[in-house]
């Protein structure tokens, strides 16, 4: 099956007479025959859905699905986007060892890795994306765990070397893990360069409706978690589990079954029955979407460009961009619907162009069905002075512009009155 196709139809195959579309289980609980039956779903040697936290039937379809779109062996919904950041980590990464992080991640995942998995005893070490392969090395460490990065950095839209740091973790015998939350699978599937665990925030473009929060983790399948010695954590025996070994009772699916029967059981960070049946929805029509987003996203950078009131526009997909030809190698579709644009004048006058908006909104979101806008300066990073700003690479007049699915001609039209507005 294609993307599309797989959109509609991976992950759920309605029985004879059964529900076209896919069913809400809203059940906590399942009922069972006998109690050896049960004993077997605690031992892992039966498979069955048999409590919400840990499995059920509408979120497993999700999975499968998600799972299906990404070319991964298995997947695990979460609560949110950063439930899944963080249990993808601490899947294989324990107090007193080391992950190396690009420095462009998402601000939610720059404070679990750098304050709070701090504080859990794990060392980050964060690094510049763009660098070469033997100045990326000196970062690994003896302890080093996991190399971590973003497809479409959110919200600097730098474009990750997905097959560099791949050779950089797999040279050290570590995988790979890469948020691949403003991509999704229709504009870039990492495991196809070599990644070997992908998570995404689904409260982004995958549900796309802005209705539900959610995240999830996929796993390839293709790491070898025996071969370095590095990670006991899947080929020793675990305890909670009478001495099971993951990499040998689960093979290529160790990964994933670890994070859920262990790290889901013993931190409850689960998507609900309802969550997963509307994030299904926003999956269904995703490829139409995604496309969409970026076609009216390049159309309104290439009009910001083109503006004296605007100091610069980063999209990814203009010509002029630093990681342009990163993004034709990784992102040939197009490079979703987020555009960073510094409007001259500072901090007042981007302020100011805001709120002359009319149709856009403005929001603590993006990805949105709708087209949205954010301005760090006076909200997210409003703490900040100028100089604070501008050395965390952020110009106090720059404007976050998530572009939506409406007419492109009404989103530039708002935007050219707004920007009339403030001249004088
Ligand atoms: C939003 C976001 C997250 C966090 O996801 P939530 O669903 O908000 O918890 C993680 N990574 C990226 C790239 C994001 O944009």
């Amino acid at each position: 099956m294609e993307l599309e196709t797989k959109c509609l139809h991976a992950g759920y195959e309605p029985e004879n007479g059964g529900a076209r579309a896919l069913p809400i289980y809203q059940s906590t609980t399942f009922k069972f025959d006998s109690t050896d039956y049960v004993g077997k779903l605690f031992d892992l040697t039966a498979a069955d859905h048999f409590y919400t936290r840990l499995s059920n039937p509408t979120v497993d379809a999700v999975e499968k699905k998600i799972a299906a779109l990404e070319g991964g062996v298995g997947a695990l919904c979460t609560s949110s986007g950063q439930a899944a950041t963080m249990l993808s980590l601490l899947n294989i990464v324990s107090a007193g060892q080391h992950i190396v992080s690009t420095s462009t991640i998402y601000g939610g995942s720059l404070n679990l890795l750098a304050v709070t998995f701090e504080k859990l005893g794990i060392e980050v070490t964060f690094v510049d994306g763009d660098a070469p392969l033997e100045e990326l090395q000196k970062a690994i460490r003896p302890n080093t765990r996991a190399v971590f990065g973003e497809t479409l950095a959110n919200p600097a839209l730098t474009v990750l070397d997905i097959e560099k740091m791949a050779e950089l973790a797999h040279s050290n015998g570590i995988p790979l893990i890469v948020d691949n939350t403003f991509a999704t699978p229709i504009l870039c599937r990492p495991f196809e360069f070599g990644a070997d665990i992908v998570v995404h925030s689904t409260t982004k473009y995958m549900d796309g409706h802005a209705v539900q929060m959610g995240g999830v983790i996929v796993d390839s399948g293709k790491f070898d978690w025996s071969a370095s010695g590095k990670f006991p954590c899947m080929t020793e025996p675990d305890e909670s589990y009478h001495g099971l070994i993951y990499a040998e009772s689960f093979g290529e699916a160790a990964y994933i079954t670890k994070a859920r029967v262990q790290l889901m059981r013993d931190m409850g960070t689960c998507q609900t029955p309802m969550g997963a049946f509307l994030l299904n929805l926003g999956l269904e029509t995703l490829p139409l979407r995604i496309r969409q987003h970026s076609a009216n996203a390049l159309t309104v950078a290439q009009y910001l460009e083109s503006l004296d009131d605007v100091e610069y526009v980063c999209y990814p997909g203009l010509e002029s961009n630093a990681h342009h030809a990163m993004a034709q190698k990784y992102l040939p579709e197009g490079t979703s619907g987020v555009i960073s644009v510094s409007i001259k004048g500072g901090r007042e006058r981007a302020a100011k162009f805001i709120d002359h908006l009319k149709m856009i909104s403005l929001e603590v979101h993006v990805a949105d069905i709708r087209t949205a806008i954010l301005h760090p300066a006076s909200s997210t990073h409003r703490q900040l002075t100028d100089e604070q700003l501008i050395a965390g690479g952020i110009t106090p007049g720059l404007v976050r512009l998530s572009v939506g699915l409406e007419n492109v001609n009404d989103i530039l039209a708002d935007l050219k009155q707004a920007f009339a507005a403030i001249q004088e």
